[in-house]
């Protein structure tokens, strides 16, 4: 089985999910792993993908992608697919990976199939089956693809990021992909971070906040709190609705799904829509004033108390955990 990972870059640096998929095609028994870097003024990053443990990059540099076009990116990796003789193709289920895996399999027509948000790989009969969550989490769909093509995006943060380094540094190929003007039927202009902050989607810990915090005058408890772990923060819909906190802190089923090692939930209750982007997380903690709050049916760990008490007390113990 030869695999090709999607690297995805920004700011000219391979994403960590790019990184974790190629753990993942390692996982699958790959005979062969390749990686495909499309972008403009591509050298930066076909120096980190020189250290990458994969056998073979191909590369499309091409001066129209300097910023992302979801159409024409999915042309020109679609050559570089068939240049590579790749025939498992994997990226991160970031929102570039969501939107540009589905525009890529439609290439292979009644020879692709795309599973979306994978979390997990099984084979059967020698075949992959790859499990991918559905009803906001509450099941999960087990999916095969039985033709030539299989493209997948895969769940951030569950699988390490590859840090191996190749015994041979791999291959450059360079494709020449064929793309007219009328290929960028549209094009993103600028992709910026909000405040400069770590992204919620890949963060390893993420402080969520929800209408339990009273206000945004008081995110700064929170922020301390992340502040002394490394966090990210995040927000319930509720907050977000409430206009408190930017659309992108949203966890949840209409905001990001994440999988931090550790999810720490202050006054938020836990209802299904924000179980559904969180649950997959490998430990969660809760502080809620609420003993019967459902968070609490989840939670590894739950603190039953204010909120604006154990906050502060908190974020002082861990700063002084961390500081040994
Ligand atoms: P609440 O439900 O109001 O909970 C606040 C909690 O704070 C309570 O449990 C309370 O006990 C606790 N609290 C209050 N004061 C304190 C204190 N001083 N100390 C300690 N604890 C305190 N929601 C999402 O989060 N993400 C989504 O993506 C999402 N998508 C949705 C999609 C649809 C189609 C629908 C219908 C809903 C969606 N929702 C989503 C909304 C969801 O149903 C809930 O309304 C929302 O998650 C509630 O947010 P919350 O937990 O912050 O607020």
């Amino acid at each position: 089985m030869h695999i090709l990972v999607y690297l995805e870059e920004r700011n000219g640096q391979i994403r960590k999910p790019s990184l974790e998929a190629i753990t993942t095609a390692k996982s699958l028994g790959a005979t062969k792993i390749s990686a495909a870097i499309v972008a403009a003024s591509t050298s930066a990053m076909v120096e980190q993908a020189r250290g990458l443990d994969v056998a073979e990059v191909f590369v499309v540099d091409e001066p129209r992608l300097a910023e992302y076009s979801s159409h024409a990116t999915a042309k020109a990796l679609y050559q570089a697919v068939l240049k590579s003789g790749a025939e498992v193709i994997i990226m991160g289920a970031t929102g570039r990976g969501k939107d540009l895996a589905p525009r890529l399999t439609v290439y292979f027509n009644a020879d692709g199939g795309y599973v979306p948000d994978v979390t997990s790989f099984t084979t059967e009969d020698g075949k992959l089956v790859a499990t991918h969550p559905i009803y906001a989490g509450k099941a999960n769909a087990h999916i095969r693809v039985n033709v030539k093509y299989h493209v997948y995006t895969t769940r951030p943060n569950l699988w390490k990021a590859s840090k191996d380094t190749p015994a041979t540094p791999p291959t450059v190929t360079n494709v020449s992909a064929t793309l007219e003007d009328k290929d960028f039927v549209e094009h993103t202009t600028a992709v910026t971070l909000s405040q400069g902050k770590l992204d919620v989607a890949e963060a390893d810990i993420i402080v969520s906040g929800g209408r339990g915090m009273k206000g945004p005058e008081h995110w700064n408890l929170l922020e301390d709190l992340a502040g002394a772990f490394g966090a990210a923060t995040g927000a319930s819909r509720a907050v977000v609705d409430a206009g408190w906190r930017p659309h992108s802190e949203q966890v949840g089923q209409t905001g990001k799904t994440v999988s931090p090692s550790l999810y720490v939930a202050v006054g938020i209750s836990g209802a299904v829509q924000h179980l559904a982007g969180m649950s997959s997380s490998k430990t969660i903690v809760a502080i809620n004033k609420d003993p019967n709050a459902p968070i609490f049916n989840l939670v590894d760990y739950g603190i039953v108390g204010d909120i604006f008490e154990i906050l502060p007390a908190l974020t002082e113990e861990i700063k002084k955990i961390r500081a040994h």
